[in-house]
């Protein structure tokens, strides 16, 4: 059995569950290997404390159970049929009636609660597998690592495709496409998250998205992308200037890079996660940019974009070798410019190690 199932069989033992319900898809993933995005259908892993676990999936879906290698019973069911009517059945081939429940309770809709309680009257909910997961997480294998190191290689190649595509008047989206196009071609499946492009002033809203606005001379251009490599995702951010840029914008790349290289050098076993913050937000804030850095400096990554730890204040947490995160300091100027230089680090016994490698200081492309 694998090591991530056995720690959650593990823990449905010591919170003397009857049975845990694990029903986020990367999630799935993360215990058995299978992987789906069931859209409105029911993928699902049931886990017992002292019996086999089982996979229920939509039919269509059960050779691919097979092929992922997962050792152990498959259930599937057809469109028409009641999942968790059939669910119930194959629950109580093992337990006779569940009452001590584990859910995600952050991934679980109301709806299919309502189905749970439909079969299973008297079940309860005294344990939330969000925050058992949440943990079990937190630390990452060296296999899990060097997963995270190659979606790393492929963010670096992502960069360089991004830095490659610019010229006068392309869109911020062109750019963007330029960069999945180049990525799909070198094999990748997918992109962590929707590649982000944005020049000028509109890289000043660090939750936007690249528009149609044209490139032009002058700009600051900040790329955040990322893989999906194997179910493990890399992130990155990187600012370059396109054309000869003002003083005022160098100051603040400058400031951003202070910020992130101090937090890098920083980040070791021993120092707490709000401790960190604190470290790249004084740069900032002693620069006279305080306000304009509105986020926090980190967060988790792994199997998803964004888990524990978060970097930020008030996080007393203390850092550990294996603990896997991003070091995001930036300064939004509405109006202006934006600023964001990203790496994904781990930990290790002396101090932490990036995913991505794309140089950090100050790189101007023209055409
Ligand atoms: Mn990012
Ligand atoms: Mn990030």
């Amino acid at each position: 059995m694998n090591s991530h199932l056995q720690s959650l069989i593990n823990w449905v033992q010591e919170q003397h569950l009857d049975i845990a319900y694990i029903s986020n898809p990367t999630n799935i993933n993360y215990f058995s290997g299978f992987y789906q995005e069931p859209e409105e259908r029911v993928t699902a892993l049931f886990v017992f404390p002292d019996q086999d676990p089982f996979l229920f999936t939509p039919a269509l879906s059960i050779e691919a159970v097979k092929k992922a290698g997962w050792p152990y019973d498959v259930y599937g069911y057809l469109d028409h049929e009641d999942p968790f009517a059939l669910i119930a059945e194959h629950i109580k081939e093992r337990v006779a009636e569940p009452t001590s429940w584990g859910i995600e309770k952050d991934d679980l809709p109301v709806f299919r609660f309502e189905a749970i309680m439909k079969q299973f009257p008297s079940a309860t909910f005294p344990a939330d597998a969000s925050r058992y997961i949440e943990r079990a997480k937190l630390i990452k294998s060296p296999d899990e690592i060097a997963l995270l190191e190659a979606a790393g290689r492929e963010a670096d190649q992502a960069f360089a495709a991004g830095f490659a595509a610019l010229r006068t008047g392309i869109t911020e989206q062109a750019v963007v496409a330029e960069i999945n196009y180049t990525m799909m071609k070198a094999g990748v499946m997918n992109m962590s998250f929707d590649t982000i492009v944005q020049a000028g002033a509109n890289a000043a809203n660090p939750h936007g998205g690249p528009e149609l606005n044209k490139i032009e001379s002058g700009q600051m251009v900040l790329f955040d992308l990322g893989t999906v490599h194997k179910g493990y995702i890399s992130d990155a951010t990187r600012t370059v200037a396109f054309g000869p840029i003002s003083d005022k914008q160098r100051e603040i790349h400058q400031v951003c890079l202070e910020a992130n290289l101090t937090a890098m050098d920083a980040a070791r076993p021993g120092i707490t996660a709000a401790e960190l913050d604190k470290i790249a937000r004084d740069i900032i804030t002693k620069a006279g940019y305080g306000e304009y850095f509105n986020h926090r400096l980190g967060h988790g990554i792994g199997t998803s974009t964004h888990e524990f730890p978060s970097i930020m204040e008030g996080n007393d947490l203390v850092l550990e070798p294996g603990m896997c995160f991003s070091i995001e300091p930036g300064i939004y100027v509405p109006g202006f410019a934006g600023v964001r230089i990203e790496d994904c680090v781990h930990i290790t016994p002396n101090g932490n190690e990036p995913f991505t490698h794309t140089t950090k200081e100050l790189q101007t492309f023209s055409d």
